[in-house]
């Protein structure tokens, strides 16, 4: 069984963001960049099939310029076999990203595709279900648990009012939520071992894709600052505070 896992790098989530002078998006230059949280715990689900002896092989895909290497040699390092880079150097909007994806799935003919549900820096939340929809296959989305097994998978997914457990056909896509699992460090000997492991290199013109975009970001604004907060010494004195300064009583 073949496992395509989609790995996205971004801003890492440590780093406090800043936006831009100009407004037109938010500082890239010279900040630590990682791969998205979703995905390392999507890189970590694929693992963990492979070492149960279900999968024998993952692929991870990283969409973007030269640097997402990074993260896919951190993907290699945590175990999967081998990866491809979509270069792709301008502004990617999830549609394109699930048309190259679908591209490199329609070639590959993986057995389960595993992304994020969300990459934390655009917060689309959206390039598993397009891509699920692409390729004509059943998705399974925010996913806490998932057992795989006789054609099918299945899988419980994160919802509002509690679990839902789905069962769905393989192929499928299932995007992951943050129970999923908890990944794992990569050892010292695994960096090392990724270093030899192959990197493919694609474009999006190459998988036939048009990756211009859609939308056009009109402004980027920072959160306005709040005030800072205070401390009361005794329950009249919060009431006062927001009967009078806060106007909330
Ligand atoms: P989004 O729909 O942008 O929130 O992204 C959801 C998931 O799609 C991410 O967690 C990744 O698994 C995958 N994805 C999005 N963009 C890329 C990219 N440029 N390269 C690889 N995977 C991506």
């Amino acid at each position: 069984m073949k496992i395509l896992v989609c790995v996205k790098r971004v801003i890492d989530y440590n780093v406090r963001i800043q936006v831009r002078p100009d407004g037109t998006g938010v500082e890239t230059a010279n900040v630590k960049m990682s791969m998205n949280p979703f995905d390392e715990i999507a890189v970590e689900q694929a693992v963990q099939l492979k070492e149960s002896g279900w999968a024998d092989e993952i692929l991870a895909v990283s969409i973007g310029t030269s640097q997402s290497q990074e993260v896919l040699r951190h993907a290699l390092a945590l175990g999967a076999d081998r990866g491809i880079l979509v270069r792709h150097d301008d502004a990617l909007e999830p549609l394109a990203v699930a048309k190259m994806l679908a591209a490199i799935a329609r070639d590959e003919n993986p057995d389960l595709i595993i992304l994020g549900k969300q990459a934390i820096d655009d917060d689309c939340g959206q390039t598993g279900q397009m891509l699920a929809a692409l390729l004509g296959v059943p998705q399974a989305t925010f996913a806490s648990h998932i057992d795989v097994g006789d054609g099918r998978a299945r899988v419980v997914r994160e919802v509002d009012g509690g679990l839902e457990t789905i069962e769905v056909t393989l192929p499928a896509v299932v995007t992951t939520d943050l129970r999923l699992n908890e990944p794992r460090y990569a050892s010292l000997p695994n960096i090392m071992k990724a270093k030899r492991k192959p990197i493919s290199e694609t474009d999006a013109a190459t998988l036939g894709v048009d990756a211009a975009p859609r939308l056009r970001v009109v402004s980027t604004l920072a959160p306005t600052s709040r005030k800072p907060g205070r401390r009361v010494s005794s329950i009249d004195e919060l009431v006062a505070a927001l009967r009078d300064e806060a106007g909330v009583l």
